[in-house]
């Protein structure tokens, strides 16, 4: 695996192989990696044969007052991890690399990013929509590789490709999850055993509201179900949890496989914000 911290260097490693007609795969990341972010990997080994990772804690996708200093950082185990998983490229460029001047353009995403996440992070998915935009022009896959676990970005990302006819494909990859059902997250580093412990809670919810809308229970009862026993949860202060529809983030008016809904959920577990979601029919 070869490191590279600058722009130019990247697109002169990689012009060889597109002149070549050799499919490239990239995973964008923010780093304190684990199994999820290596299940991207996993997924762009099979589809493509050079591998491109970016490991960049993007400034611009944290609001104020976020967790933009204190996001783990840990270059090191990363660059092992990637390698060991079969990375061809780490990109892990300096913030001063990717942002030489404030970005002068803005992005502003359409109405998607103004339910869920977007609600309580004014800003989060234009800060996304910079950086997944630069970091796309700088490796130009064929593929770009995403979780689910993120399914709000994901829908977001494929609407910002899709009206800008950025010549990618998006692949979303499943959420992978601890043995007890908790997501994985680069932020579960920050929760103390306890918390960890009321963080179940998310999972679980899902788990119970998936259960009963494919025995036949309508949105609200699900929701309000879900909504009370997370706030009454020791530890956890919840943000929201909403089935959508995963194409158009609405409500649905009937829970059917057809709409493929989908239950999402945010909560501050002490300071940390985890999300999660589950798709009802799948
Ligand atoms: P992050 O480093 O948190 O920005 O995440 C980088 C990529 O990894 C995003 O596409 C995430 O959706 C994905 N990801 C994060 N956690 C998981 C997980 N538990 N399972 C699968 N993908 C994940």
């Amino acid at each position: 695996m070869r490191i590279i911290t600058h722009i130019q260097e990247l697109r002169d490693a990689l012009q060889p192989l597109r002149q070549q007609n050799i499919p490239i795969g990239f995973v964008p990341t923010m780093g304190a990696l684990h199994e999820g972010h290596i299940s991207l990997i996993d997924a762009a080994r099979l589809k493509t044969t050079c591998v491109v990772a970016s490991v960049f804690v993007n400034p611009a996708q944290f609001g104020p007052g976020e967790d933009f200093e204190r996001y783990p950082r840990q270059a090191e185990k990363d660059a092992e991890m990637l390698e060991k998983a079969g990375t061809n490229f780490l990109f892990m460029p300096s913030r001063e690399e990717m942002y030489p001047v404030p970005p002068r353009f803005t992005l502003t995403p359409g109405e998607s990013a103004d339910v869920l996440c977007g609600k309580s992070r004014p800003g989060h998915f234009a800060g996304v929509g910079i950086i997944v935009s630069k970091l796309l022009n700088i490796v130009q896959p064929q593929y770009a590789f995403f979780g689910q676990k993120d399914l709000q970005q994901c829908l977001i990302i494929r609407q910002m490709v899709e009206d800008f006819n950025m010549p990618v494909k998006i692949e979303i990859c499943p959420i992978i999850r601890d043995a007890d059902g908790l997501a994985k997250s680069s932020r579960n580093q920050y929760l103390s055993p306890e918390e960890r412990k009321s963080g179940l809670a998310l999972s679980a919810a899902l788990a119970w509201v998936q259960k009963h809308a494919q025995a036949g229970a309508i949105t609200s009862t699900l929701t309000d179900f879900a909504r009370k026993t997370l706030n009454e949860t020791a530890g956890i202060r919840l943000d929201y949890f909403e089935i959508v529809e995963s194409e158009t983030l609405k409500t649905p008016d009937i829970l059917i496989p057809e709409n493929n809904p989908v239950a999402a959920v945010a909560a501050w577990v002490g300071k940390t914000r985890l999300i999660d979601n589950e798709f009802l029919f799948s």
